[in-house]
């Protein structure tokens, strides 16, 4: 396929084109979604000759690749990434606007793909962007659900979802292959039999579903490679399996392939909390069995020794979702190739490495025992043997003390038999690694040091990153402008070139040019929010932002308290409105559909808003804003307006965290604890530019020993006090004192996640902001020396981390 002149006139002609012949419409009188299609497709064009061509080469060198399994990919819009890729904004705006069309119009046509639920399936969007980049292989292989992450609606202020269709009005990014199709089976039976006299097992499943490949293009930024992103779409077969039959329950399987289907129709919204339902475990080995076969049979060369295959992949589980495809690589290695069982645990041990995302107990997957070998008889089989050897190697090294057998095992025994996938990750790992410094160390110490102390060597760290490209270039384009007068355009691809901004902190000039693009930044999402939900930022206002999934650990709570106060304060007169520094607080954050108390937390900000924000004595000093639907599109669009970021989990909760790498890349100071990535945040850029509050890890763990009393600091702390009673008072509810007793009752007797003792240095720390904020030149500053010293939380430096300690991938052409 020859690709189109890169002329005004070439594109011109090949957008109408499209639109012609694609859409079936004449420019006169064609809607904005045809002008979207056509554009898209047009697009498409420009990117394929690099993509066939990256196929071909990576065909001819055969070097070693990354496979990302991955049950999320939070991609956000396709469009403008695409054309920055191929250098082609310019062009298209000028081209569009000959045809009358702004570009701007049709970039908002645009519905995100949500396949994802918030920071993990973001991370591994930011990594395939960043491996693209880097030129290195890199086959993303995921789930094409049909409904994405719910879209988010407040009724009287409680959330309520709607279905996410996002593939209602064309996918013009996708490219179906049913012909590449694979199958996967499901449930059945397994049996020995004699193979020459070698006794082997075979799997008999009762049903299967057609999986079918949907290819989207993951361009690199301006070099020329296009990699792949593979999403597996479930299709039912009606080719009847006779030895459903044999399988002894026909009605079983029969139901079974009738919902076949379902498997690849929605994500489940639950982040940090799997439910552990069973379409959940289909979910997980339709898409991961799908990887494997594609890519031993449809990837590799034919006749490819199979004892090479180190040499050539490595499978990267993101989390433990893709675990399944452990013992699948096992099976097929042993049922289907014939392999040894010690060589091709040999082999699969070499393919594997586990990225453990989490340090909450409640995140860390099981499946019973009961479930997995209804649906995967043989994968239970397989993780048996797999766990005799592995408590048989433990049991050579510690003697038969049969309380470590029993931590380290595989399989749990209580409150039911089930099958731990982080376990089974870990000893299957080559390398098992955490997401932030913090993170890994507390994964080594607390989560699995049974396993550190068995495997030395295997556990590290790489902390996460974003990319560049989507957070500051296209997030922030008048940043990016800024930046590149100053230190020129290395930077988009060699973050760490950031740096030579630190002098220009010092620049009166250049600080006010900082503060003009925040300027310039808060306007512009003052028209989205204007268009989106008629809100709007006042003039002036300090712009304080929380955005992140709805979760207790990640403490929305602890601000909306903090908010409180400040209104109790003002309103009582004990604060002159004068000495409050203008804010606006913003709030984003889906919760899970399930989690209750996450949804009162949803309620309990909104109605706090509606009082603020109507209140008279406090109204143009702050303000409360939650715009529904948080999603990669308005992250885009607040970050680079946010003076604040809000990064305040309980110490030890928070695994990295990626929100506050954007925060800190686009100049927002950031009010944090000690957790996650916020620990290496502050290191960088500098304790007097990072507002540190709250108990250290060890602090937390000291004080939940001793035993941790949460209505003790109610009684203590006056300011808190007030707050808490003036939320039970009804204040916030029309004066019912029951609507928020849950969430009161909660803080209370139970309070997990110790909000109550971290408020009053909280609130010290929020005094400091304030304090901060008033020198505006100081502020300006430290956002510059922010900018200037987060280069290190690129995703291409997680990368680079990544094929140092893990994958050994160099970059190919
Ligand atoms: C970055 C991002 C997240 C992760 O935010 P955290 O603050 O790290 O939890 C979640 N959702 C969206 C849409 C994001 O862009």
């Amino acid at each position: 396929m020859g690709s189109p002149a890169s002329s005004v006139d070439g594109f011109v002609r090949e957008f109408l084109r499209e639109l012609n012949f694609g859409q079936g419409v004449a420019l006169t009188g064609s809607e904005v979604n045809d002008q979207y299609l056509a554009l898209a497709r047009t697009v498409r064009h420009y990117l394929m000759a690099r993509w066939l061509e990256t196929l071909r080469r990576q065909a001819d060198t055969q070097s070693k690749g990354v496979a990302y399994l991955s049950a999320e990919y939070l991609l956000g819009r396709q469009l403008n990434n695409a054309l920055l890729a191929t250098g082609l904004t310019d062009i298209v705006k000028q081209g569009l606007a000959q045809c009358g069309i702004d570009l701007a119009d049709l970039r908002a046509q645009e519905v995100e793909p949500g396949l994802g639920n918030g920071g993990l399936g973001r991370l591994a969007a930011c990594f395939i962007d960043s491996l693209a980049t880097m030129s290195v292989p890199c086959i993303g292989y995921g789930i094409r659900y049909e409904y994405g992450i719910f879209r988010q609606t407040f009724v009287d202020g409680r959330q309520v979802e709607q279905p996410d269709s996002w593939l209602a009005l064309g996918a013009p990014w996708e490219f179906p292959h049913p012909e590449a199709a694979q199958t996967v089976h499901f449930g059945g039976r397994t049996e020995t039999y004699d193979d020459e006299g070698v006794e082997r097992s075979r799997w008999i499943p009762a049903w299967n579903v057609q999986a079918v490949p949907y290819n989207y293009m993951v361009p690199g930024y301006q070099n020329g490679r296009v990699n792949t992103l593979r999403l597996w779409r479930a299709v039912a077969t009606d080719a009847f399996d006779l030895r459903i039959f044999n399988s002894g329950d026909y009605e079983e399987a029969v139901r079974a392939q009738t919902f076949a289907e379902n498997i690849s129709k929605v994500l489940y919204p639950e982040d940090s909390t799997p439910q552990g339902k069973e379409l959940r475990l289909q979910q997980q080995y339709f898409f991961v069995a799908a990887s494997i076969a594609n890519f031993l049979d449809d990837v590799l060369p034919e006749g490819f020794d199979l004892a090479r295959l180190p040499e050539r992949i490595i499978f990267q589980l993101n989390d433990t979702h893709p675990v399944i495809a452990v013992p699948e690589l096992m099976r097929v290695l042993v049922d289907e190739r014939k392999m040894d069982w010690d060589d091709a645990w040999a082999i699969t041990q070499k393919c594997f490495a586990y990225t453990c995302h989490t340090l909450l107990p409640e995140a860390l997957e099981v499946w019973p025992v009961a479930l997995l070998g209804k649906l995967l008889p043989r994968h239970l089989e397989i993780i048996y043997r797999i766990n005799d050897e592995f408590l048989e190697a433990v049991r050579e090294r510690f003697g038969d003390d049969e309380l470590r057998i029993r931590r380290m095992s595989i399989i749990a025994e209580h409150p039911e038999r089930a099958v731990r996938m982080a376990y089974l990750a870990t000893v299957a790992g080559a390398k098992v690694n955490g997401v932030a410094e913090l993170h890994s160390q507390l994964l080594r110490d607390k989560v699995l040091p049974d396993f550190d102390e068995f495997y030395p060597g295997k556990f590290t760290n790489v902390t996460n990153g974003i990319t560049p490209r989507r957070f500051v270039r296209l997030a922030n384009p008048a940043l990016s402008e800024l930046i590149t007068d100053a230190v020129g355009v290395g930077w988009i691809t060699d973050l760490e070139r950031l740096r030579e901004l630190e002098p220009f902190a010092e620049d009166e000039d250049f600080r006010l040019r900082f503060r003009e693009v925040k300027a310039h930044n808060k306007r512009r999402l003052n028209g989205v929010l204007q268009q989106r939900d008629g809100l709007s930022v006042g003039d002036d206002h300090m712009l304080d932002v929380m955005v992140k999934r709805l979760h207790e650990y990640k403490r929305q709570l602890l601000k909306v308290l903090h908010i409180v106060t400040l209104y109790d304060r003002i309103s009582t007169g004990e604060l002159d409105p004068a000495d409050v520094t203008p804010r606006t607080f913003v709030f984003g954050a889906k919760a899970a559909p399930g989690y209750k108390m996450a949804k009162e937390i949803i309620h309990l900000i909104n109605a706090v808003g509606t009082v603020v924000n109507a209140d008279p004595k406090v109204q143009d000093r702050i303000n409360v804003l939650f715009p529904p639907n948080y999603n990669v599109t308005l992250a885009e669009k607040l970050i680079p307006a946010a003076d604040l970021s809000e990064q305040i989990s309980l110490a030890g909760k928070e695994a990295s965290g990626t929100g506050n790498m954007k925060f800190a890349l686009n100049g927002a100071l950031t009010i944090g604890t000690d957790d996650g990535a916020n620990v290496e945040i502050r290191q960088l850029v500098g304790d007097e530019h990072f507002f540190l509050f709250g108990m250290l890890e060890p602090e937390v763990e000291a004080l939940a020993a001793k035993g941790y009393v949460p209505s003790s600091f109610y009684e203590a702390d006056p300011n808190l006090r007030r707050a808490i009673d003036l939320i039970s008072s009804g204040a916030f509810s029309g004066g019912d004192k029951t609507t928020f007793e849950p969430v009161v009752a909660n803080l209370l007797y139970e309070d997990r996640f110790m909000v109550l003792a971290d408020y009053a240095s909280y609130l010290e720390a929020q005094e400091k902001v304030d304090a901060a904020y008033a020198d505006q030149e100081a502020w300006t500053r430290s956002a510059i020396l922010n900018v200037a010293r987060s280069g290190y939380f690129s995703s291409d430096r997680s990368m680079r981390d990544y094929i140092d300690r893990i994958w050994h991938t160099p970059p190919t052409f």
